[in-house]
């Protein structure tokens, strides 16, 4: 649990900044009169420039959480321009309007989170928006056949007990709420991605300023600000796409390449391999074996000593230590060892249950319940006037991987 709030607080962060920022200056009304004219048009500009990034990105799930947001802002702006006084005029009833509007954006937002991107950008990008722009005409429909009905649906308190009288929501629009963010965080723990905590603090700050859509500068410098985070949420993505391994999430081969060129004149690294692991795959399949990859990743993520893991390809991952020596690293790479030897990974899978034994070690875990566990071995190297650049020491530590691996395996090898 510590390892994913470590993955999930992070991405909170740039949201968060955001949405403070733009709270403080609403609060206090802190935009200078200039940029209050300005603001409408960042709206489109930052619409644009995120459509332009998901696009580029094939992300549509985050082109639709922007054409929600934005789709939200334009309604309001609508009911704000549109004859809101003269409301017999209306295709539909204005509060009834705000209503369906606060009540479809978390619905919308939910949905479209939930549907992940498995088809090609064209058909996906036609699919959404058939399927949502079907659900705004069956609505559109019933809002305009049965106004009344709807409106007292939407809009009666069903639950008093549980709304405050200073909540400025109706209480489906606000249950829809908090289911939605409740989904989304449950999404998020699931699989830490970007956008959905963008989308999380994006909807929240959405539907904070719903109430005060017809004064000020508000709606719009929310709405923008909202843009943006789902916009860097694409870009963390891409980042993370180019630098981070997607199956044990470590960081990968081109992350290390960026940090060997910055390390200062003191450093060792280690090269550390699983033991064994053709026979493992063989013996209990390649489904088991990324799991035990993943669960070593999650051991080396842990190393101390100011060390950092680095999935170097296939079973191999790579540590760096700046400012130690090797000596000085060992310590902390034998508790990762030791770790590593001792958990037991649970076979859940019948079909992964070896006939008989091996040489990676089985153990029957009480009931009926097999577990494996794996070893690994590891060599260490230090830069010296011998070794140095990052590249010799990275050779040099291979070799000493291979001491280890002759040596017996499951041990740490200095070169
Ligand atoms: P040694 O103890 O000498 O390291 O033996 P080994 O079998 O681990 O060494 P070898 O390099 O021959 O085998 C590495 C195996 O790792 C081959 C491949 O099946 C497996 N492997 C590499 N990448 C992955 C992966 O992403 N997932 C899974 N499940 N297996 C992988
Ligand atoms: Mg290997
Ligand atoms: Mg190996």
């Amino acid at each position: 649990m510590r390892y994913r709030l470590a993955h999930i607080v992070p991405l909170f962060v740039a949201p968060l900044l955001l949405a403070s920022a733009g709270l403080f200056i609403i609060v206090f009304d802190l935009l200078p009169t200039p940029l209050v004219r300005l603001v409408d048009m960042t709206v489109w500009l930052f619409a644009l420039l995120g459509g332009l990034l998901s696009l580029s990105y094939a992300r549509s799930r985050n082109l639709f959480a922007l054409v929600f947001v934005l789709g939200t802002y334009l309604s309001l702006m609508h009911l704000v321009h549109s004859p809101v006084l003269a409301a017999q005029d209306a295709i539909l009833d204005p509060a009834l309007s705000y209503l369906l509007i606060s009540f479809l954006l978390p619905v919308f937002l939910t949905l479209n989170s939930l549907w992940v991107e498995r088809f090609h950008l064209m058909q996906d990008l036609l699919l959404r928006t058939a399927i949502f722009a079907l659900v705004l005409l069956i609505l559109g429909a019933v809002a305009l056949r049965f106004p009344q009905q709807l409106t007292e649906l939407l809009s009666t308190i069903y639950l008093p007990s549980l709304h405050p009288d200073q909540l400025r929501m109706a209480q489906v629009p606000a249950l829809t709420l908090l289911l939605a963010c409740l989904v989304l965080l449950v999404q998020l723990v699931r699989n830490p991605q970007p956008h959905f905590a963008a989308q999380w603090v994006a909807l929240i700050c959405m539907t904070f300023v719903l109430p005060w859509f017809h004064a000020g500068y508000a709606l719009a410098l929310m709405t923008s600000l909202a843009l943006i985070m789902l916009s860097l949420a694409v870009l963390h993505e891409a980042f993370q796409m180019a630098f981070r391994d997607d199956l044990t999430g470590l960081p990968g081969r081109r992350a290390l390449n960026e940090r060997l060129q910055r390390l200062g004149r003191n450093y060792a690294i280690a090269m550390s391999d699983v033991d064994h692991f053709k026979k493992f795959n063989d013996t209990y399949g390649h489904d088991l074996g990324d799991q035990v990859l993943k669960m070593v990743a999650a051991q080396l993520r842990k190393v101390g000593g100011g060390g950092k893991a680095y999935r170097y390809g296939g079973e191999e991952f790579t540590l760096v230590f700046p400012s130690k020596t090797a000596e000085q690293a060992k310590p902390h790479l034998e508790k990762l060892r030791v770790a590593i030897e001792q958990y037991q990974v649970k076979i859940r899978d019948e079909a992964s249950r070896p006939a008989s034994g091996n040489e990676v070690k089985k153990q029957r875990n009480g009931g009926s319940k097999d577990s494996v566990s794996v070893t690994i071995s590891m060599g260490i190297a230090e830069r010296c006037s011998d070794l140095p650049t990052p590249d010799d020491v990275m050779k040099a530590a291979d070799k000493a991987l291979y001491k280890a691996k002759d040596g017996g395996r499951n041990q740490i090898a200095i070169y």
